[in-house]
C-alpha cells in the first residue's frame, strides 16, 4: 500500500518520499482514507503507532486546496498535551509541507514568552498547534479568530483530560463553527474521553488499532 492510495495529493506524497516513508502504518492506513472523505474520527492509538501523520496527512491536504475564506485565523487547529509535544508536531507538519512553502504554522505553548507566539499571530496563519492552556491566554487577548476553521484535532485526549485541561477544551471548541472536521485521538476512547467524544463529534468513525 502506497500514500497516494490512500487518496493524497501528490504535493504531500513527494515530502514522505523525500524523508523515506514508503508504507503506511496501520492508523494511517485506517485514518487518512477516512479523514480525506471528511469524516470524523475516533481513534485509539499509542504513540510509536503513527498517529501523528495519520492527523497531520489529511490536515495538510485540505490547507493544500487553498481557501478564498478572509481573515487571518487558523484553518487547522491541534491540540495536545505538552509543550514537547506541540513542538514536535509542528515540526513534522513543517517537514510534510515542505512543498507548500506558503504554509503559516503558530505553536502556542506554555513556559515560552508570548512575544514571538503573538507575532506569528499577526500575520494569517494556517495551522496551530497549542496546549490548551495557552491557546486560552491568546483566545482571552483577542487574537484568535476561528471563523476559518476546518478542522479540529484533539491528540492524546485522555492525557489532556487527566491534567485537567476539559474545561479550556470545551471552551476552546464552542469558539469554534460547528460545520467543522474533528479528529480526536486517545490511548483510550473509554470513560471520560468517549464522553467528550460524544459531544465533540458527529457520526464519527470509530479506529481501534
Ligand atoms: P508517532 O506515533 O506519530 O509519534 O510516530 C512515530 C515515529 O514514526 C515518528 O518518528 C515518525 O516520524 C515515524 N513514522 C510515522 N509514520 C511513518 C511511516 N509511514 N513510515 C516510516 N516512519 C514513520
Amino acid at each position: 500500500l502506497q500514500f497516494s492510495e490512500l487518496g493524497l495529493p501528490a504535493v504531500i506524497t513527494r515530502a514522505l518520499d523525500e524523508v523515506g516513508y514508503t508504507t503506511p502504518t496501520e492508523v494511517q492506513a485506517q485514518s487518512i482514507p477516512a479523514a480525506l472523505k471528511g469524516a470524523d474520527l475516533l481513534v485509539s492509538a499509542q504513540t510509536g503507532s503513527g498517529k501523528t501523520a495519520s492527523f497531520l496527512l489529511p490536515a495538510l491536504a485540505k490547507l493544500s486546496e487553498r481557501t478564498d475564506k478572509p481573515g487571518k485565523g487558523p484553518r487547522i487547529l491541534v491540540l495536545t498535551p505538552t509543550r514537547e509535544l506541540a513542538q514536535q508536531i509542528e515540526k513534522n507538519a513543517q517537514t510534510y509541507a515542505a512543498g507548500m512553502r506558503w504554509m503559516r504554522t503558530a505553536c502556542l505553548v506554555g513556559g515560552q514568552p508570548f512575544g514571538f507566539q503573538t507575532r506569528a499571530l499577526s500575520r494569517p496563519v494556517d495551522l496551530i498547534v497549542a496546549t490548551p492552556g495557552r491557546l486560552m491566554d491568546h483566545m482571552r487577548q483577542g487574537r484568535i479568530d476561528f471563523s476559518r476553521l476546518e478542522m479540529l484535532v484533539l491528540d492524546e485526549a485522555d492525557r489532556m483530560l487527566d491534567m485537567g485541561f476539559i474545561e479550556d477544551i470545551e471552551t476552546i471548541v464552542a469558539a469554534t463553527p460547528e460545520s467543522r472536521q474533528t479528529l480526536l485521538f486517545s490511548a483510550t476512547l473509554d470513560g471520560n474521553v468517549g464522553r467528550l467524544a460524544r459531544e465533540l463529534t458527529r457520526n464519527p468513525e470509530r479506529i481501534e488499532i
